[in-house]
């Protein structure tokens, strides 16, 4: 079978992950462990690489038992709990918060201290639960309302002065979407638009990449939300779109003669993935 295989150029780690791994692999290249609060990056293939170099992942009911070690929080940022607990339990942090989600928990804690004595919300657009939206959420001293699309406004109190906000990775049209809403309906509304640029600019040239090519192939780990986002995205434009987090997931019926197949990922796919399954799709079908 002939087919034309190309990978996305703006694909690969977004700037947040790139720093964070790189400070990690800094780190084991002269200590061999290291732990990392969280998933550094939620692609399982990466993890992997990383921790036979001697990274260890561990989750919060982990680190309340670690003493007299060495802690990476990763690009997504943390809570101000977390850090208290770093500092009681004598853990030395490398921080790896990206530095546009500092900037955004600084302005949530700046703008939730300015409009709470006269009763006004923080509300943020993101997913409930994610790392980066506990951190904001910890900004607030857990007060900030989430919500995850429009159809959850109802625990907004219009009457009261908004401040809206959005986690980094989110789609940028729902957020305006979910901002009009918030808007038509309150009386006293602030919009910060708060998605990333490095990913609203990618959305962009994603749905042209999608357009141009026959078949994607989209690589991401399971559990990373912006490669939820992006994959919709492209199937939004190219029904030949795939989602795999493994090369054995590849299905070669997806594919036919004459395909111009567009490989690309989420901000927490590496570029070695991509081509490495660049070079599968060759060898399994040529
Ligand atoms: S998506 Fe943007 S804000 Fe989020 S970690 Fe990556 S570079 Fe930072």
């Amino acid at each position: 079978m002939k087919i034309n295989v190309e990978i996305d150029k703006g694909s690969g780690f977004c700037n947040g992950v790139i720093r964070a791994v790189e400070q990690a692999e800094n780190y084991l290249n002269y200590s061999h462990k290291l732990y990392s609060l969280g998933d550094i990056v939620h692609n399982t293939m990466e993890l992997k690489r990383l921790s036979e170099k001697g990274l260890v992942i561990l989750d919060k009911e982990d680190i309340a038992n670690l003493k007299d070690s060495v802690l990476l929080i990763r690009a997504h940022g943390e809570p101000p709990e977390t850090y208290a607990l770093a500092h009681r339990n004598n853990l030395q942090i490398i921080d790896c918060t990206c530095p546009v989600v500092l900037r955004l928990q600084d302005k949530i804690k700046q703008t939730w201290m300015e409009i709470e004595p006269a009763g006004g919300q923080i509300v943020i657009f993101g997913k409930r639960g994610h790392a980066e939206v506990n951190g904001l959420v910890g900004q607030t001293e857990g007060e900030a309302i989430v919500v995850e699309n429009v159809h959850e406004l109802s625990k907004i109190d219009f009457s009261r002065p908004i401040a809206l906000f959005s986690q980094t990775t989110k789609d940028p049209i729902e957020f305006q979407e979910v901002a009009n809403c918030i808007s038509e309906k309150g009386k006293d509304v602030k919009v910060f638009n708060t998605v990333c640029r490095q990913v609203a600019s990618r959305h962009k040239t994603l749905v042209q990449f999608a357009k141009d090519h026959s078949v994607i192939l989209f690589v991401s780990g399971e559990a990373s939300s912006n490669g939820k986002v992006l994959f919709d995205l492209c199937r939004s434009v190219n029904a030949r779109s795939y989602t795999i987090e493994r090369m054995e997931q590849i299905d070669l019926r997806w594919f036919k003669d004459g395909d111009n197949v567009g490989i690309c990922g989420a901000t927490s796919t590496p570029t070695w993935q991509l081509e490495q399954t660049k070079t599968k799709l060759y060898s399994l079908l040529h």
